[in-house]
């Protein structure tokens, strides 16, 4: 890990109008559950030398009222991937906190464009974990400069996928991560919007109906200790919409999944007595879906661990039952779990974080 102090780079806040539209930006697309999720996704501008990107960690929704935001320098980051290396990690903002950049740094690097965002978009995401994901795309983003890019992990790995991907074709704005989210990068921040609108547009899914959750049963259930029934609508057809409720059960399909859940939802009866017993014997367990009737959760869950449930409820209540669906293989939740698993944990303020967030 390299730390470098940032004294000699510009200080743009004051002076650069694109800075300031990258915190507007940034805040709107962050304040959206439909394309961020807590502290997922990040944005980036480059001025001269230096590219500002988001803090690991820190919430895209919060641009406009914290620092949230350090430079990087884009020929070390540059230079990183060259050799084949992760770009450093620590580096200082204007007011001389020492923050982590993104996991995404390299990622924001290689992109020749000054403004990139990386959302995870849940209409994207309906479409990327489908086994015929590109193939579906094909039609809904033709006439578009697009490319998929096949799941590979954060940081580095990915970097050198978007690289490949340039590399046959080198105008491509707009980057469908399989199993992930959505890129899209453009000269100016009006411009990323207006792409990033007109993408979403094209990709727009219909969530399902899902029935009424039976609040009753779910408080008898949550109202053993340690657990409470979620006052937020949507998450509860996680487990009422049966499609949803087997889609959950059968895997992981992207990776914040992976990590505010603890691997594949765990589904109980409709009985009170069964599902206290289970509930007591996994109290670690961030949720349950309980069959037909709601989502208990752990009274530990963060608003962050919410907001990732929400953001997979979006997802799945949006894929159509028939749909053949790429779930994560063991070997990719492993390498999620263990080695990414610290600057996940990080960015999502998850509950079953180890580690403090750097300040
Ligand atoms: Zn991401």
């Amino acid at each position: 890990m390299v730390a470098l102090n940032s004294a000699d780079m510009p200080l743009p806040q004051a002076r650069s109008k694109e800075f300031t539209s990258l915190l507007r930006l940034s805040a709107d697309i962050g304040r959206d559950p439909l394309l961020i999720q807590a502290s997922s996704g990040n944005t980036s501008v480059k001025l001269d030398e230096v590219m500002w990107i988001k803090a690991s960690g820190t919430w895209l929704a919060d641009a406009e009222r914290e620092e949230i935001f350090v430079p990087v320098d884009l020929k070390e980051a540059l230079s990183a991937v060259h050799q084949n290396r992760e770009a450093p990690v620590d580096w200082e903002t204007q007011s001389g906190v020492r923050l982590r950049a993104s996991i995404e740094t390299t990622m924001h690097a290689v992109l020749p464009s000054r403004v990139v965002a990386h959302v995870h978009s849940v209409n994207t995401i309906g479409w990327a974990v489908r086994e015929d994901g590109r193939a579906r795309l094909n039609e809904r983003l033709r006439g578009l400069s697009w490319c998929w890019i096949p799941y590979v992990p954060s940081g580095l790995p990915l970097a050198q996928e978007i690289q490949k991907a340039l590399s046959g074709c080198p105008d491509a704005n707009i980057f469908v991560l399989a199993n992930h989210g959505l890129v899209v990068r453009g000269d100016t921040c009006g411009e990323v919007r207006r792409l990033l609108d007109f993408v979403e547009d094209r990709l727009a899914l219909s969530p399902a109906e899902a029935p009424e959750p039976n609040y009753n049963l779910l408080s008898c259930i949550a109202g053993r200790s340690g657990w409470r029934v979620p006052d937020h609508a949507t998450v509860h057809s996680l487990a009422t919409d049966r499609n949803s409720r087997s889609i959950v059960a059968g895997g992981v399909l992207f990776p914040c999944q992976a990590i505010f859940s603890a691997g594949s939802a765990a589904v109980l009866p409709p009985r009170e007595e069964v599902a206290a017993r289970m509930q007591a014997e996994n109290p670690e367990r961030p949720f349950f879906l309980v069959e037909g009737c709601g989502v208990v959760v752990n009274e530990r869950m963060t608003r962050a661990d919410m907001e990732m449930l929400v953001g997979l409820a979006e997802v799945v209540r949006r894929i159509d039952r028939s749909a053949p669906l790429r779930y994560l293989s063991e070997a990719e939740l492993q390498l999620v779990l263990n080695e990414d698993a610290h600057d996940y944990r990080l960015r999502a303020g998850s509950v079953h974080k180890r580690e403090q967030a750097p300040a």
